[in-house]
C-alpha cells in the first residue's frame, strides 16, 4: 500500500466513535482507555495509523508466532477463502479439518486421539470441563462433577472457565453465586528446573483425599502460569500431579492455550515432564495468530466414557465449529512448525533475552527477572500502570503491554536479533524509570 492510501485510511479510523461505542478487552465505556490505531502489520512490525512502525513484543497475545503476513499462511487462507470459507460441521466434513486434526493427533502425546474444534480458548476450556463431567457420568460416578485446580491460574473469561481462575484476583467475587464453586489448592511453589519442594502438593492431596468422590478433573496450566503473573514451576510438580490423579481417580486437564506450539521451549510444555494429559486444551498460536480457533483433545478412554454416559453423545456443537478458513490457517501454521526451525529460533531468543535482561535485576523496583523459551519477564515490586506506560513504550518503538506487576515479552519466533534488542532495551528503560508513583492497582487478566 502506498503512502497516500495509508494516509487516507488513517483518516478513516474514527477514534471518537471507537471511544463512544466499542468495548476493548477489560475496559470501561464511561472512562475509555486510550487505544492505538494500527494500520497494517508485516513480519514482527506493526504500522500504526499515524505511520510510526513499532516492533511487536506480544505476538498479539501469544498468537502470532511466525510473524505477520507469512506467505504460507496467507496463501493457504486465500485458497480456502475462494474454495470454501465456511460450511456447517453437523453431518458434514472437509479436508481442512481432517488435515489439521491429523497433524494435531500426530504432534500431541500418543494418548490424545479425539479432537474437538472450538472457537476460542475459553470455549476449549468449557469443552474440556464438560468432557470430564460427562466422562464420569458414563463411568457410573455421576457425583464426580467438580473441578480442582491451583491458585494463580487463568483459564478464560466464560463462566465455567472463570470458575477455575484464581479465586482471589480473578472474577469470582464479581459474579457471586453465578460462578460454580470449585476446589483450590495453593499455587505450585517449586521453581522451574528445580526439584519438587517437599510438601508442595500436600494441600492438594488433602483436598483429593477429602473430595475425590466428587472431583471430575484437575485443570492446570503446565509449567507456566501465564496471566496469573508469568510464573514458571517445576516439571516434577506435574509428575506428582499426574500420580495423584491416577491414585485418586480424577482426570488431568492440561491448559496449553498459552504454552502450546513451542512458546516456552518445548512444542508442548508437558514435554518437560513426560506426563500425558487425559484432556488437552490448545488455542492462541494454533492458527499462527491469523484467525480464532482452538481445540480440545482427549484420550480414547475419555471419549468412550462420554459414549457410555446417559446422553450417549458429547453435548456441544458451535455454529462455526471446524471453520474451514481457520482450519486452513492452522494447518499452514503447523506445517511451518513441523519444519522444525522454531526450536533454534526459540533457543536463540531465550539465550539473547537471558543475556540482555539480566542486568535489570539491579534496578531499584525490580523484584525478579526470568526467561523461559521465548518468554521474557521483568517482575516489578508493585503493580504497573499499563495505560500510562503504553505511550512510553511506543515512543521507544515497541508494542509491549504489561499487566499486574510484570513487564513481559512473547515475540514472534521469527524476530531478528536487532529487533529483539530493541524490545529488551525498551523493557529495561521502562523498568529502570518506574517509580512508585507510576504504579497503580491493575486488574488481574491478560489485558
Ligand atoms: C488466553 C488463555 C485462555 C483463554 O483463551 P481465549 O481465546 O482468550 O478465550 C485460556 N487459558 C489460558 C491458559 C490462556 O492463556
Amino acid at each position: 500500500m502506498n503512502n497516500t492510501n495509508l494516509q487516507n485510511s488513517t483518516a478513516n479510523i474514527d477514534f471518537e466513535f471507537d471511544k463512544q461505542h466499542i468495548w476493548h478487552p477489560y475496559t470501561s465505556m464511561s472512562n475509555a482507555a486510550k487505544v492505538t490505531g494500527v494500520h497494517s502489520a508485516n513480519g514482527c512490525e506493526l504500522t500504526l495509523s499515524d505511520g510510526q512502525v513499532v516492533i511487536d513484543g506480544t505476538s498479539s497475545w501469544w498468537a502470532c508466532i511466525h510473524g505477520y503476513n507469512r506467505p504460507e499462511i496467507i496463501d493457504a487462507m486465500q485458497h480456502q477463502l475462494s474454495t470454501l470459507s465456511h460450511v456447517m460441521f453437523g453431518g458434514i466434513t472437509h479436508a481442512p479439518a481432517v488435515n489439521l486434526c491429523k497433524r494435531l493427533v500426530d504432534m500431541t502425546s500418543p494418548k490424545l486421539t479425539k479432537v474437538f474444534l472450538a472457537d476460542s480458548g475459553s470455549i476449549a476450556v468449557e469443552v474440556a470441563m464438560k468432557m470430564a463431567m460427562q466422562y464420569w457420568q458414563g463411568r457410573n460416578k455421576p457425583q464426580k462433577q467438580q473441578l480442582l485446580t491451583v491458585k494463580r491460574g487463568y483459564h478464560g473469561d466464560t463462566f465455567a472457565a472463570m470458575s477455575v481462575c484464581d479465586p482471589d484476583n480473578g472474577m469470582h467475587t464479581m459474579f457471586g453465586d453465578a460462578v460454580t464453586e470449585q476446589l483450590f489448592a495453593p499455587a505450585p511453589q517449586s521453581e522451574f528446573n528445580q526439584a519438587l519442594v517437599s510438601g508442595d502438593t500436600d494441600e492438594l492431596e488433602a483436598i483429593l483425599i477429602a473430595n475425590h468422590h466428587k472431583i471430575a478433573a484437575i485443570i492446570i496450566e503446565p509449567i507456566m502460569q501465564a496471566a496469573g503473573g508469568m510464573h514458571f514451576y517445576s516439571a516434577e510438580y506435574l509428575v506428582a500431579l499426574r500420580a495423584l490423579c491416577d491414585k485418586y481417580q480424577v482426570l488431568l486437564i492440561l491448559d496449553e492455550i498459552a504454552t502450546g506450539f513451542g512458546r516456552i521451549g518445548k512444542l508442548f510444555a508437558y514435554e518437560y515432564s513426560n506426563i500425558e494429559a487425559d484432556i488437552l486444551c490448545l488455542g492462541k498460536a494454533l492458527t499462527g495468530g491469523y484467525i480464532s480457533l482452538a481445540a480440545t483433545i482427549c484420550s480414547d478412554e475419555v471419549a468412550k466414557g462420554i459414549s457410555d454416559s446417559p446422553a450417549g453423545v458429547f453435548m456441544h456443537g458451535p455454529t462455526f465449529m471446524g471453520n474451514p478458513l481457520a482450519c486452513a490457517a492452522a494447518d499452514a501454521s503447523l506445517r511451518i512448525l513441523q519444519s522444525g526451525d522454531w526450536q533454534q529460533q526459540v533457543t536463540q531468543i531465550e539465550t539473547q533475552m537471558k543475556h540482555e535482561l539480566a542486568e535489570a535485576i539491579e534496578y531499584e523496583h525490580v523484584k525478579n527477572v526470568r526467561v523461559l523459551g521465548s518468554v521474557g519477564v521483568i517482575e516489578m515490586d508493585s503493580a504497573i500502570n499499563t495505560g500510562a506506560l503504553q505511550q512510553a513504550f511506543i515512543e521507544l518503538g515497541v508494542w509491549i503491554r504489561p499487566f499486574g506487576n510484570v513487564i513481559y515479552i512473547t515475540p514472534p519466533y521469527s524476530i531478528s536479533s536487532a529487533q529483539l534488542t530493541t524490545l529488551t532495551n525498551a523493557m529495561k528503560t521502562i523498568a529502570a524509570d518506574i517509580t512508585q508513583e507510576q504504579s497503580s492497582a491493575d486488574t488481574f487478566s491478560n489485558g
